[in-house]
C-alpha cells in the first residue's frame, strides 16, 4: 500500500520540506533540493535515530539528577527501553562536564556528561522549565 508523507530536511538551515512516497521496500522523494536530503528522508522513513538527551539520578548531595546525552544517535523505536536502562543507573562520582559514562546501554552506547557537575551548579532537578526528555534530531517523537 503506499503512503505519503512530508519531512522537514535538518541536514542544512534551508530546512526544505520534502515529499516521502512509500510504496513497501520503494520509497521516491520529491522535494528537495539536493541529495543530502533524499538520504535524510530514506534514513528518516527507514530508520529514524535521534540524540537521546536526559538527567541521571546521582548520589550527589543537593544534585539529584545531572544531564547527558548519549554518545550517538540510537533508534528512535528503542528510546523507551534506553530510558528505562538509564532510570536503572545511579552516578556515583563527579565526573566533568564532557566525560563518558558506560552504564551498561546496548550497542557500546554511552552516556556523555552535560551538566555541570560542581556543587555550586546547584541542582537540575529544581530548575524551572526542565524537561524528563529531549529528543534531538529529525522530526518530534
Ligand atoms: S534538501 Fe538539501 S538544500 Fe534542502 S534542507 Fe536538505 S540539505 Fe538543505
Amino acid at each position: 500500500m503506499k503512503k505519503t508523507g512530508i519531512i522537514t530536511c535538518i541536514e542544512c538551515p534551508r530546512g526544505c520540506r520534502v515529499t516521502v512516497e512509500q510504496d513497501g521496500d520503494s520509497i521516491k522523494v520529491l522535494g528537495n533540493r539536493c541529495s543530502k536530503g533524499e538520504e535524510y528522508a530514506i534514513r528518516e522513513t527507514r530508520c529514524p535515530m535521534r540524540t537521546l538527551t536526559t538527567t541521571v539520578r546521582t548520589t550527589f548531595p543537593g544534585m539529584k539528577r545531572l544531564p547527558v546525552r548519549t554518545s550517538t544517535e540510537i533508534p528512535l523505536k528503542d528510546i523507551f527501553f534506553f530510558m528505562e536502562q538509564i532510570n536503572r543507573y545511579t552516578l556515583k562520582e563527579r565526573l566533568p562536564h564532557g566525560a563518558e559514562i558506560s552504564c551498561g546501554l546496548p550497542g557500546d552506547v554511552r552516556l556523555i556528561v552535560t551538566g555541570d557537575p560542581r556543587p555550586e551548579a546547584g541542582d537540575p532537578a529544581h530548575w524551572e522549565g526542565s524537561a524528563g526528555v529531549i529528543l534531538q534530531g529529525g522530526r518530534t517523537a
